[in-house]
């Protein structure tokens, strides 16, 4: 049985990222980039003012008698290329490019208008209320590694260059197919002995909040053939594959029989991570593919699915999707009571975080889904340890937004 980090760099080292594609900006949102962006105009583009004012030397501003006639206007959207003459001001609006021989805008609330001129009421210092040319950014400095993620800021940054198309890493092909002859879809009539197929929408939702959008749902009862038949087609049309239940070796757990059919070896199965030990992977080349066809099998029941998820397929899913950097969002939390971990695998107690404080919610059992449903973080108890009220640990932040 694997640890999670043998798991989890096996998993790494077995994903590629996909092809690429060049896409309108607006659409990139959550896309991690194909190459190096770099700035190709600075930011500010020109020295501009900052303030609706007066754009005037600073040292004109310390004496509050004295009258400093106005010369001309300048306002933004055009540059009429104004020089501010010694002892004089430029009237002047935001955004608006600073005349020459100015080094400074007094804003209008501080000046008292006396004809064509102005006196100070404040003294403003050189380079008061200037926005300075490439301050923030220089021309050819990298807006954004390869590998990056566009987010909201990103795309705002990309826009102020004037780029309507970038070039991002694919959105793999998904299927999600939950295995298990209990299951029953919505609307259909709920028989002794059945549950309603939760899996399947809850890991169509974690995909979503990773920027897959688009997946293909299948369901799929306990039967061998069919199993075979299910996953021979889903292997060949997609890139990744991610599956719920049968994966154990029960009597009707079909996955691992239905690879040995299709001639595929899991890579691995069983990792030492509590709940979800039951978790199978591997790859299947189909001939006139180009890419192998991932397949995560995870454990049937809600809470294992839902934490091996987050451990295992979010990294390598991130990876295919091109990003540089696949890691969790961790921070420290105390803890609000004494927690320990009699088990031989690390314990992923599922819980909320509030003001630091890591509190666990509800049945920590691998079917228990509205405890699950409460919880914000993961916080993991290596095997036989104990944490004391108030003790720190790493906790794992979930539901973080896309953008
Ligand atoms: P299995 O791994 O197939 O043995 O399933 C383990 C447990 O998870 C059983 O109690 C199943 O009923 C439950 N389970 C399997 N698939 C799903 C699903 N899609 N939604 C909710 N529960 C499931
Ligand atoms: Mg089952």
């Amino acid at each position: 049985m694997l640890t999670e980090t043998e798991a989890l760099d096996h998993l790494l080292a077995r994903i590629q990222p996909g092809p690429a594609e060049t896409i309108r900006l607006l659409d990139t949102l959550g896309r991690f980039s194909k190459a190096d962006l770099l700035a190709t105009l600075p930011l500010p583009g020109f020295d501009n003012s900052m303030m609706d004012g007066y754009a005037i030397q600073a040292k004109a501003s310390e004496d509050p008698t004295r009258l400093i006639p106005i010369h001309s206007e300048q306002p933004a959207g055009v540059d009429l290329h104004l020089t501010c003459p010694p002892g004089q001001g430029v009237r002047i609006f935001t955004g608006a490019p600073m005349p020459a021989g100015a080094d400074a805008v007094i804003m209008q609330e501080d000046v008292e208008v006396v004809g064509g001129a102005i006196r100070c009421r404040e003294s403003v210092q050189p380079g008061e209320n200037v926005r300075r040319a490439g301050a923030d950014l220089c021309r050819g400095q990298v807006m954004l590694r390869r590998g990056g993620k566009i987010t909201a800021g990103t795309i705002g940054l990309l826009a102020s260059q004037g780029m309507e198309k970038i070039e991002v890493h694919a959105v793999p092909r998904v299927a999600v197919l939950s295995t298990g002859d209990e299951l029953r879809q919505p609307g259909q009539p709920l028989e002794a002995g059945c549950i309603y197929n939760s899996n399947g929408p809850m890991l169509q939702a974690l995909m979503a909040g990773l920027g897959v959008r688009e997946v293909r749902t299948v369901q799929c009862g306990d039967d061998l053939e069919t199993t075979v038949a299910v996953l021979s087609e889903l292997l060949a049309s997609q890139d990744i594959l991610l599956l719920s239940g049968g994966v154990s070796v029960g009597d009707h757990d079909h996955i691992k029989p239905a690879l040995a059919r299709l001639g595929i070896q899991p890579e691995i199965w069983r990792i030492k991570v509590k709940p979800g030990k039951p978790f199978l992977f591997a790859q299947s080349r189909q001939a006139g593919k180009s890419t192998a066809a991932s397949l995560f099998g995870l454990p049937g029941n809600p809470v294992s699915a839902f934490v091996t998820f987050h451990l295992f397929v979010r990294p390598a899913l991130l990876r295919w999707m091109g990003a540089s950097d696949v890691s969790p969002f961790t921070l420290m939390a105390a803890v609000s009571e004494r927690l320990h971990n009699d088990s031989d695998r690390p314990h992923y107690l599922r819980g909320t975080l509030k003001d630091g404080v890591f509190q666990a919610t509800g049945l920590q059992q691998s079917h228990a889904l509205y405890a699950l449903s409460q919880a914000c973080a993961l916080l993991r108890l290596p095997p036989g340890q104990a944490l004391n009220e108030g003790d720190a640990a790493h906790v794992l932040l979930l539901n973080t937004p896309v953008g």
